[in-house]
């Protein structure tokens, strides 16, 4: 340890030392997990601005996360106290380019004010351009081109910039339409997220003067997590750290080519294996010291990792003495993805009366779906938690657009639910459309749906909008006519496809879909441990009820994506099978190098832990839908014996591997003997029975029908007599020619004969 007076230096590694005290020139800190590469990044800010070497102003600091940014500024004012006032540019590469379009938004063609669209508004937007260009979206949705537009902009590519080779989309017009888009974001005085890379890298090169006013200006740039940069990053950088001799910034990067795990999303390692080459005279440190992890967690990523071909290779080692109380990482089974959830829970609950706060332990996944069998396992045992990079499982845009489908089956009066998948997926039903549901409902205190009913039968909506509506309806019709004669997971299946809200998400090529798809599988098998609809509906409000535990001691649940970075005591690994960890998907797409990433992931996910590293694998899981006996990953053959300990089932589950898999599989809707007894009626029985009896169980809901019955009876008589002359918005002037109910037909003078709503229509006094 080197002997400084200075305090925020005190207790660096020599390494770590040189790595802080090195301002002149580049500096690319190039280590594994845990050895103080943020803490350097950190202390070497505190250090510039403790030696007054550059003021907050002229400092930018690029971090992955806007999470970690605010942990880094709260660092850095800890190490030098208050002294200094202002802050440096401190933030994600997303973050601070905004900050530069705003200061330039005029020479980028954009007001100051300029927003910035989400995912939803993007897609929208493609969609109105490929209709104008009278692209058939169905061959080609706007998915598919919002998903080529972000790549292009990964890679730093405006539309004249993208190669000819790279003909895509409705043969060969995506770029043209690439073109539009830009075109007309700025017309809407609007940007993407891929704008805030791509737009400060046209500026700064149409603006030279403007470049080397940001060259004067920032005296030193940092930045985290190197090795996921992406193209149009790298791009940015190289440009903001260019200048004269006089005036060129000191960029110091830090990062781990092991911790690459973005390649999925453009980033590139080789930013990072040429650094040297960019940056001639780069000074380049390794840091070997790991001051994490104990040495059984650190021994077991270490070996994982060397499986690796495609790598720089370092050694690391830690001082931390294997003490005698220290565990060894371990790796244990479970029956099914169930018993993994409760297995792992009840060593939380152990490991919390022996006083360990939850805010110390982690549970990270491979794919955000299987974080649902936990959530609902917390929520059972009362236990905190947050979820951590994203919404919590029913909180996900899919789960609540599919939850809102089948509210609406189950309670009809359900407006909200209604109104939220009306047009999703886009069946043509606009603005105007859904205006006039609403209007009509309000008006005659009826439900959306019945207003939506009302409004197909009359011609106050357009042709198209009309025949939609009324499918959709039938569909809703019908649907909920089997709420009672089939298992209440398979009309959810049926639903999902019926009204194309899965063929959506199979059409969408963003990086997100997949992942999407499988937590409407999972969504369904969570609806197994119900008897009904119903049930799981009640269930679903009471879990959506429970406040997320931000301040709180909480468990956090998250992905092993959005746990770079962080650390933790405690951390479990579960679902280490093939297929799923490594993923079927990275192996099947990118074969090799998707395997090694994959590797990468894991070695990222066991270096998250301090004390205890805990792997599972279950013997069953649910994959795409159906139940699959699986093998365990052959992470876990990598993983090296002398510092593993294989925990033997010794669970009350056992009996199962005696009972064999095979009648396991013979009913989707079968479940273990163990559940059997809180199961007593298991959907497909009731189903089966009411089947072949041929009747439908009294207890029945009305069907939609019967509702819809009632309420017109119920509703007042017409105050419209034959003949009488009336105004309608749209149609004019005319004459009622006959009442059904609340619906006139009328002949009017422009129009012809039209069928319309009562409370659209006004009556004119001659
Ligand atoms: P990752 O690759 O996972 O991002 P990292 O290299 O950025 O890891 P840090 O998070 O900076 O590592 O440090 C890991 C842990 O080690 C932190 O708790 C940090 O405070 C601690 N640490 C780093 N350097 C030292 C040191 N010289 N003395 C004591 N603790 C240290
Ligand atoms: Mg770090």
């Amino acid at each position: 340890v080197a002997a400084t007076n200075v305090p925020w230096l005190e207790g660096l590694n020599p390494e770590q030392l040189r790595a802080v005290e090195t301002l002149d020139g580049p500096v690319l800190v190039l280590a594994g997990a845990g050895t103080g590469k943020t803490r350097v990044l950190t202390t070497r800010i505190a250090h510039i601005l403790g030696t007054g070497r550059a003021s907050p102003g002229q400092i930018m600091a690029v971090t992955f996360t806007n999470k970690a940014a605010r942990e880094m500024k709260q660092r850095i004012g800890g190490m030098i106290g208050s002294a200094v006032e202002g802050m440096p540019w401190l933030g994600t590469f997303h973050a601070i380019g905004t900050r530069i379009l705003r200061y330039h938004a005029e020479l980028a063609g954009l007001k100051s004010s300029f927003t910035i669209l989400d995912t939803d508004d993007q897609i929208r937007l493609l969609k109105q351009l490929i209709q104008a260009e009278n692209i058939d979206e169905k061959r080609w949705p706007a998915r598919q081109l919002a998903a080529h537009i972000d790549r292009w902009k990964n890679r730093g590519l405006l539309p004249d910039q993208v190669p000819a080779s790279d003909g895509v989309f409705a043969n060969g017009r995506g770029v043209e339409l690439y073109e539009a888009y830009q075109e007309r974001m700025a017309v809407l005085n609007a940007v993407d997220f891929g704008d805030l890379l791509v737009k400060p890298i046209k500026l700064f090169t149409e603006n030279p003067d403007i470049l080397a006013d940001y060259h004067r200006r920032f005296k030193f740039l940092l930045v985290d997590e190197y090795q996921d940069t992406n193209v149009a990053q790298y791009l940015w950088l190289r440009l903001l750290a260019q200048g004269t001799d006089e005036t060129k910034p000191n960029i110091c990067c830090v990062g781990d080519d092991d911790q690459s795990i973005y390649g999925w999303r453009g980033a590139e390692v080789d930013n990072i294996l040429r650094f040297e080459r960019d940056f001639p005279g780069a000074t380049v440190i390794r840091l070997e010291r790991n001051y994490r992890s104990t040495s059984s967690i650190l021994a077991t990523a270490s070996h994982l990792i060397a499986h690796n071909e495609d790598r720089l290779g370092k050694t690391l080692f830690t001082d931390m003495v294997a003490e005698d109380s220290e565990e060894k990482v371990t790796v244990a089974s479970a029956w099914d993805s169930a018993e993994e959830a409760r297995a792992v829970c009840e060593e939380i609950e152990s490991l919390q009366t022996k006083s360990h706060p939850l805010n110390e332990m982690a549970i990270l996944v491979r794919t955000s779906a299987q974080m649902r069998e936990f959530e609902d396992r917390f929520f059972t045992l009362g236990l905190n938690y947050r979820v951590v990079g994203g919404p919590r499982f029913y909180e996900r845009q899919e789960i609540r657009d599919a939850l809102a489908y089948l509210r609406v089956i189950a309670q009809p009066e359900d407006g909200m639910a209604f109104e939220r998948i009306v047009n999703v997926p886009k069946r043509g039903l606009g603005d105007t459309t859904v205006r006039k549901i609403n209007a009509l409902s309000r008006d005659q205190d009826m439900s959306p749906l019945a207003a939506a009913r009302l409004l197909s039968e009359t011609e106050e909506i357009r042709p198209a909008a009309r025949t939609a509506l009324r499918k959709l309806i039938e569909d809703f019709d019908r649907w909920r006519g089997n709420l009672d004669t089939l298992p209440h997971t398979e009309l959810a299946e049926i639903v999902l496809d019926e009204s194309g809200y899965t063929k959506m998400w199979q059409d969408d090529t963003s990086p997100q879909a997949p992942g999407r798809l499988d937590n409407l599988k999972e969504l369904i098998r969570s609806m197994e441990e119900f008897e009904n609809l119903a049930g799981f509906l009640e269930h679903i409000s009471l879990v959506m009820d429970v406040d997320s535990a931000e301040q709180e001691d909480a468990v956090t649940l998250m992905t092993l994506h959005a746990a770079k970075g962080l650390e933790f005591d405690t951390v479990f690994l579960p679902g280490w099978e093939e297929g799923l960890f490594p993923s079927q998907r990275s192996l099947d797409e990118n074969g090799k190098a998707g395997l090694e990433e994959e590797r990468r992931l894991a070695y990222v996910g066991i270096t998250r832990a301090r004390k205890r590293a805990k792997l599972w694998f279950s013997s069953n899981r649910r994959i795409h839908g159906l139940w699959q006996s699986s093998i365990p990953s052959r992470f876990l053959d990598e993983l090296p014996v002398d510092h593993v300990d294989v925990i033997e089932q010794t669970s009350s589950y056992g009996g199962y591997g005696a009972r064999g898999y095979g009648n396991y599989g013979a009913s989707r809707f079968d479940k273990p003997l163990e559940m059997d007894s809180a199961y007593q009626t298991p959907g497909w029985k009731r189903a089966q029975a009411a089947r072949s009896t041929g009747k439908r169980p009294s207890s029945g809901p009305m069907t939609i029908e019967g509702e819809l019955v009632a309420r017109s009876v119920s509703t007042k008589a017409s105050s419209f007599a034959l003949g009488d002359r009336v105004f309608h918005q749209k149609f004019g002037y005319g004459d009622v020619s006959l009442i059904e109910g609340n619906k006139l037909t009328i002949d009017f003078d422009k129009a012809g004969r039209k069928k319309v709503v009562e409370s659209f229509v006004t009556p004119h006094n001659q």
